[in-house]
């Protein structure tokens, strides 16, 4: 008899998530971290009442009614809507691209006029399938949008020119006819009251917890502890990258406190001018509508991932994808070992996709 049914690896939304549905079914679970936290980017870090989201700002939103019930079940989330503002060359623009951004740009007062400039911007791409980012962003909102708020931002945020990317990065940019500024179409939106660490402490409650663990450094000690291993972390790393390494892109962070109660009126605003060096600033108390006399601010600078730096963007380009494809067939071969996650199923997923995948599970835990 082990004394674990499962060995979660990673206590991130992947682990934690898996530990409170097992812990449900009555199983024990053990989630090792190689963090001095658990959490993993979701993770916050309280700084003189103001929840600073360490690893990059996570906005919640969903549409599947399972999802967002089981989130509430855990916490209570406030009304938080996301509407970035993006400032380029000293101007703002609203996003996503709406009435508001085509009012500041071309003028038009309605969503004909809008829609017939629109129409006259991406005329280039006419009868053509976009093959790259930039020709998908063309064909969606024509080039003065492209070149004002999409260009500059991608290049930073990629390090790649937009003609080098996959299309796929800009679809889910929403475009509308409508005054409306928030950013995600999806149903149900916000943040959870008292900050992320709030939900994944409940969703660890049951759990034997140990941090500062490097699993692959004593994987035969830890293996032995229990049936199965729940495995989150880098795929690649886990098979000894033995096909070559997996690539990210990473994020820098520069926080600093400021001794004034508001610094940008907004939770994020985007700097889209390609010789800006960061891609945004976040204002974490607006979060949580915070009424602190100070604030905490963070600029985001992108940068090439590499060994012993965080992986936060999977590059999913051929070459990876392939060597991604190749690690994916090793591990559907490995007994009593789950895959699951964003760096070990090397897609870049946002929470409700996680949450959503664990609840899927339930009847096989
Ligand atoms: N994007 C852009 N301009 C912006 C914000 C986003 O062109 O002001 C593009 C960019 O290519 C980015 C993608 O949209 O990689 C997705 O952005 P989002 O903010 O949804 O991603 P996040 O990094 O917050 O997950």
């Amino acid at each position: 008899m082990k004394p674990y049914d499962y060995l979660i690896v990673g206590a991130g939304l992947y682990g934690a998530c898996f530990a409170h549905q097992a812990a449900l079914k009555g199983k024990k679970c053990l989630v090792v971290d190689r963090r001095n936290h658990s959490g993993g980017n979701l993770y916050c870090r309280q700084v003189d009442g103001i929840n600073v989201h360490q690893y990059g700002a996570h906005i919640f939103h969903t549409s599947n009614r399972e999802v967002w019930a089981y989130v509430n079940s855990l916490v209570e989330f406030n009304r938080y809507t996301n509407s970035p503002i993006a400032d380029y060359k000293g101007k703002f623009y609203n996003l996503p691209f709406n009435m508001n951004t085509f009012y500041q740009l071309w003028g038009v007062r309605t969503p004909r006029e809008a829609m017939a400039k629109i129409e006259e911007q991406r005329a280039e791409m006419a009868g053509r399938e976009p093959r790259n980012l930039e020709e998908q962003a063309i064909s969606l909102v024509g080039r003065d949008i492209y070149e004002k708020l999409i260009k500059g931002y991608t290049e930073k945020q990629w390090g790649r020119a937009c003609s080098e990317l996959p299309a796929f990065i800009i679809k889910r940019l929403p475009v509308r006819l409508t005054f409306d500024n928030n950013y995600f179409n999806d149903t149900y939106q916000g943040i959870p009251i008292g900050g992320y660490n709030v939900m994944i402490d409940k969703m660890l409650a049951q759990a034997d917890v140990r941090l500062e663990v490097d699993y692959l450094a004593c994987k035969d000690e830890l293996d032995a502890l229990a049936d199965t291993v729940v495995f989150t972390g880098m795929i690649d790393e886990y098979f000894g990258c033995r096909f070559g390494k997996l690539e990210y892109r990473t994020l820098r962070f520069e926080t600093e406190r400021l001794e004034e109660p508001n610094f940008q009126g907004n939770a994020v605003v985007n700097y889209t001018e390609r010789t800006v060096p960061y891609t945004r600033i976040i204002e974490h108390k607006h979060f949580e509508f915070g009424t602190q006399p100070h604030t905490v601010v963070t600029r985001e600078y992108p940068d090439e991932w590499k060994t012993g730096a965080e992986p936060y963007y999977p590059i999913n380009d051929l070459r990876n994808d392939q060597l991604y494809k190749q690690y994916k067939a090793l591990a559907g071969t490995e007994k009593n070992v789950i895959f699951g996650g964003r760096l070990a199923q090397y897609k870049y997923f946002d929470m409700h996709h996680i949450i959503g995948q664990v609840l899927q599970m339930k009847h096989e835990i």
